[in-house]
């Protein structure tokens, strides 16, 4: 055996198991001298490749809805989503239904008026405000999603 392509294939070994760390995705790594011509069976086993898109997925959707809170309008009894981004930042997320069903906005369709030019019914801008004085909505900010580093 040519030296040469021991070293060659041992450096393969450590380039793979690097990009698998810098994914956090645990690799079943070939740690054992000599298996590693069987590492790349892993990468095209559609277990596997579905298993890191799930991963993947899930990360996503955990950032997506990380600090999302359900808010209850009292007055018109739609649920919007509401992120507090800051003190004097609150994001809130309204669905078509909540759109469609808040009070305040059918008030503004039935005078003739675009609901979408409204930014949010009054009545809820209260609800939010309750629901941050009673600590129900964390403060959320933009640190980097859990499972980094
Ligand atoms: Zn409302």
């Amino acid at each position: 055996m040519k030296p040469d392509v021991d070293r060659i294939a041992r450096s393969m070994v450590q380039l793979h198991g690097g990009h698998d760390a810098a994914d956090h995705h645990h690799a079943p790594g070939p740690d054992v001298p000599g298996s590693w011509r069987k590492a790349p069976d892993f990468a095209s086993n559609p277990d596997r490749a579905a298993a890191v898109h799930e991963s993947t997925r899930q990360d996503r959707e955990r950032y997506l809805t990380a600090g999302l809170a359900a808010v209850d309008c009292r007055h018109c009894h739609v649920t919007v989503q509401v992120k507090k981004l800051g003190p004097a930042h609150t994001s809130v997320q309204w669905s078509t239904e909540a759109t469609q069903r808040c009070v305040y906005f059918a008030e503004i369709r039935e005078s003739g008026g675009d609901p979408a030019r409204a930014r949010s019914c009054p009545r809820l801008t209260d609800s939010i405000r309750h629901a941050v004085a009673e600590g129900c909505l964390e403060e959320y900010s933009n640190a980097p999603a859990p499972g980094d580093g």
